[in-house]
Formats: structure tokens, C-alpha cells, sequence
């Protein structure tokens, strides 16, 4: 995206076509505030960069496993490092609902907007505290042959508010109120959300380890090239 190509970078593919999930990631994979010259190698592409690649079918019923399939399956068309990020919400008083139907609450084509209303509408006259939910995202990094090298999770917890609040983010983030701050993700900026979010959590985790592969060399050539 930003960089070109030299000797010493690792191209990365993210798995996901959503573009405002996309632009997190690549935020959050090699965070300014945690500058790392290994992660600095990491030239980031979106599988929406590239014509022809199939859509996963998201059929598992756990985030780590649509996650899996996503890194799995996109690696394999590609034939590149992938890394893929399955998310959702899940609501106390629904069950865990929408879980990881999340992104398809009120049905297909994705719309945030018509899965904002639905939910509002199932927790009508639902009391303040009986509106607990998690955010949640599993990511899933698979080498070019498709196997997965690194998997990690994170969660965030919060509140359904009543009506949408604020511009920000994406998905269900104007309706996820965050307690300590009396303000949604929506209203929070991207730098707070960068902290606290299920995504960010899950990349705490990651990074480490995929750090440790980078300086290990494990991730410089792909079975095709070798
Ligand atoms: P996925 O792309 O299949 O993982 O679907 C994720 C869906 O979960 C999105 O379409 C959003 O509805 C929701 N979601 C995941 N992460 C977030 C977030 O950070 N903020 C708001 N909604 C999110």
C-alpha cells in the first residue's frame, strides 16, 4: 500500500475485503506508539488488492475457525502470507447473539446500518444493566501453503446504548459504549479505540510472535519461491 516492495520486505496479505476493518488492522500490526524494526518490514495488501480471488464462505461457527478458513483459503489463492481477522459482537441478553453472524444480522449484503436497527430492536425495553456485551475478534496468520503459523483472540467488554452515538469506527461500534469513558466507539477517537478494542487486544498478543518469526528469517521466502 504505502511502501514499495524492496529486498528486505515481507508482503502480508490481509484477509479481509472490509475496507475500515482493513485500514485497523494495518494500524494495529505495526503500531507507531511500539515502533519495531522487524515489523517495519511488513508491506501490507488487502486481498481486495488483487482481482479474482473467490469470497471465503464464512460457515464455522467460531470466530477462531472462520478466521482459520479466511487465512487458510486466501493464502492458498494467493499464494502469500496471510493474515485474517474474524469478529463480532456478542450480546448478553441475546444468548451471544449475533456472535459470529455478526456482520450478516439483518441478512445479506452486509449492512451496518439495518444490523444496528435490528439489534436496537431486540433489546428494546431491555434495562441498562441487563445490556452487557463483548466485542470479540480471533486472527489467524497462515504461511503461503495455506497452514496456520499463529492464532490469537482478544475481547472487549461494554454496553448497548439505546440510540447510535457518534461518527466513528464502523460495524456496531456507535451502539458499544465503553463505561470508564461514558462514550461509544463511535464517539471515542481511533487512539482510544487502539487500545481497548477485542482487536487490539488480540495484535497485543500476536505481535510478539510474529516479530519473533520475522528476526527468525521464517517468513522471508514462500514454499513457491524456494
Ligand atoms: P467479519 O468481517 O465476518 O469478521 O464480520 C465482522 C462484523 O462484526 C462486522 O461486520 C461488524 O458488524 C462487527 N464488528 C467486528 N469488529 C467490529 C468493531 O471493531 N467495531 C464494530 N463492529 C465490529
Amino acid at each position: 500500500m504505502q511502501k514499495e516492495p524492496n529486498r528486505s520486505s515481507i508482503v502480508l496479505v490481509l484477509g479481509t475485503r472490509n475496507v475500515k476493518k482493513c485500514r485497523e488492522m494495518a494500524e494495529l500490526i505495526a503500531p507507531p506508539w511500539e515502533p519495531d524494526p522487524q515489523l517495519g518490514r511488513l508491506l501490507i495488501q488487502s486481498v481486495g488488492d488483487f482481482a479474482g480471488v473467490a469470497d471465503v464462505v464464512e460457515d464455522a461457527d467460531t470466530f477462531a475457525g472462520n478466521a482459520r478458513k479466511k487465512a487458510t483459503e486466501t493464502a492458498r489463492a494467493l499464494g502469500t502470507w496471510t493474515l485474517a481477522d474474524d469478529s463480532g459482537l456478542t450480546v448478553d441478553a441475546l444468548d451471544g447473539a449475533p456472535g459470529v453472524l455478526s456482520a450478516r444480522y439483518a441478512g445479506e449484503p452486509s449492512d451496518d446500518e439495518a444490523n444496528n436497527h435490528k439489534l436496537l430492536e431486540a433489546l428494546a425495553g431491555v434495562e441498562d444493566d441487563r445490556r452487557g456485551a463483548a466485542f470479540r475478534c480471533s486472527l489467524a496468520l497462515a504461511d503461503p501453503s495455506g497452514m496456520i503459523r499463529l492464532e490469537a483472540e482478544g475481547s472487549c467488554r461494554g454496553r448497548i446504548t439505546r440510540l447510535q452515538r457518534g461518527p466513528g469506527g464502523f460495524g456496531y461500534d456507535p451502539l458499544f459504549l465503553i463505561l470508564e469513558y461514558h462514550q461509544t466507539f463511535g464517539e471515542l477517537s481511533s487512539i482510544v479505540k487502539h487500545q481497548l478494542s477485542h482487536r487490539a487486544r488480540a495484535f497485543a498478543r500476536l505481535r510478539p510472535a510474529l516479530i519473533r518469526m520475522i528476526a527468525r528469517g521464517e517468513m522471508e521466502t514462500s514454499p513457491t519461491e524456494g
